[in-house]
């Protein structure tokens, strides 16, 4: 048997360094767990620009679209700033996750209690949680025509346009409620059915789709607005939120925030099956290429690490070896491995990059 296909895109800044410890964990798990990937690696951002002039070359775009699971590390940096909009480091991403298709956004938001107390809200709110907000990703107002800024009579008028057809709506939805079995059977959906007809539609859809075919999944629907006080209030009522790509992007990160540090958060981006029947999918930290720290052993590498736990989980079917790398990133913060990132008022001395790589890996090879 062939192994899965990997194609690990580190990109810009912290990019490369944290992929260097992701690769340390994908190395462990190769000889101790004789889970094996081909592995290809390639350039996205703008070390492709420097290289090919642009931040996406044909070339690996075809190789991403070939890779059972894309690894993505982050893109960016001042260096870029001035470039043109078409060629700009970003619009490399925003090109695999068009052309992939990858319309179902997962951004889990998860809390391990040794790092309860960085949240901006009481411990006993966040303390433990795990909630998972699913975005469309590929439609919605962002995307909906007509856009544009026009004149109208003496004055200027911006127009985006929120358009969501049945089938988008769907199959973002099922990908919730497939989770959802996977999680604690809950899921709830947010819109703006108050005052918005594509609310209307996006709610009716997800109900229709539920009694059809997910039954079995319990299903609540919140207007947005009140998802995002809910969220801040007692956000461990929910287990799978799905909601729009305008209404996912604020509460994500909302949510996001719950948990503390930019350099914990993973993310994973998913299509449509392929025809192993593996999703089209680009798993990525959800930070930036961070600049200000860039190349001096201080960054986290822990969301880009548990970006392929998810790999592990939605891409390689391999949900109890995802759970080994959870809980051995846990130990690690429950021991007080911290790096700078994650120093609270009480102070000590963060570890490097690298070694928050070395110690996980040991965790790892503790959990045998
Ligand atoms: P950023 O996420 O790079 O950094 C924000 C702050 O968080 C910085 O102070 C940074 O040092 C810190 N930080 C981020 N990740 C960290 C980690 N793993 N460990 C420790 N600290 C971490 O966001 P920004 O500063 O707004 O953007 C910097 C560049 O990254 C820009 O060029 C931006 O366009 C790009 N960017 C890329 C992505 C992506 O690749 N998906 C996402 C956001 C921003």
């Amino acid at each position: 048997m062939t192994n899965p296909s990997l194609l690990i895109l580190a990109g810009d800044g912290i990019g490369p360094e944290v992929m260097a410890e992701v690769k340390k964990v994908i190395g462990w798990y190769g000889s101790r767990r004789g889970l094996n990937f081909d592995i290809s690696e390639d350039l996205v951002g703008g070390c492709a620009y420097d290289k090919h002039g642009t931040p996406l070359h044909d070339d690996t775009m075809a190789k991403a679209q070939a890779a059972d699971a894309v690894l993505l590390g982050a893109v960016g940096g001042p260096k870029y700033d001035n470039l043109d909009f078409s060629v700009k480091p970003e619009r490399g991403l925003l090109r695999l996750r068009k052309e992939m298709d990858l319309f179902s956004n997962l951004r889990p938001a998860q809390c391990f209690d040794a790092l309860a107390d960085f949240s901006s809200l009481k411990r006993e709110v966040v303390a433990g949680l795990d909630i998972m907000i699913v975005r469309e990703l590929t439609s919605g107002v962002y995307f909906g025509e007509p856009r544009g800024i026009f004149v109208e009579g003496n004055e200027r008028v911006g127009i985006n346009t929120q358009r969501y057809t049945e089938s988008e709506i769907a199959r973002v939805a099922r990908s919730a409620f497939e989770l959802a079995r996977r999680r604690n059977n809950k899921v709830c959906s947010m819109e703006k059915a108050n005052v918005m007809e594509s609310g209307i539609l996006w709610r009716e859809v997800v109900q229709k789709v539920h009694d059809e075919e997910y039954p079995d999944v319990a299903l609540s629907h919140m207007y947005a607005d009140a998802g995002a006080m809910q969220l801040c209030r007692w956000p461990k009522q929910f287990d799978v939120i799905v909601t729009d790509n305008l209404f996912g992007d604020l509460l994500s990160d909302c949510a996001a925030m719950l948990t503390g540090s930019l350099g914990m958060l993973p993310s994973a981006s998913l299509g449509a099956p392929m025809a192993n029947g593996r999703p089209k999918a680009l798993y990525e930290p959800v930070h930036g290429s961070a600049p200000d720290i860039a190349g001096q052993g201080k960054a986290n590498p822990i969301a880009c690490i548990l970006s392929f736990a998810m790999a592990l989980r939605y891409s390689f079917d391999q949900g109890a070896e995802a759970d080994r790398l959870e809980k051995a990133v846990e130990k690690v913060l429950a021991d007080g491995a911290r790096t700078a990132d994650l120093m609270g008022p009480e102070g000590g001395t963060p570890i490097s990059t690298s070694q928050m790589g070395d110690t996980i890996v040991a965790a790892l090879e503790a959990s045998l």
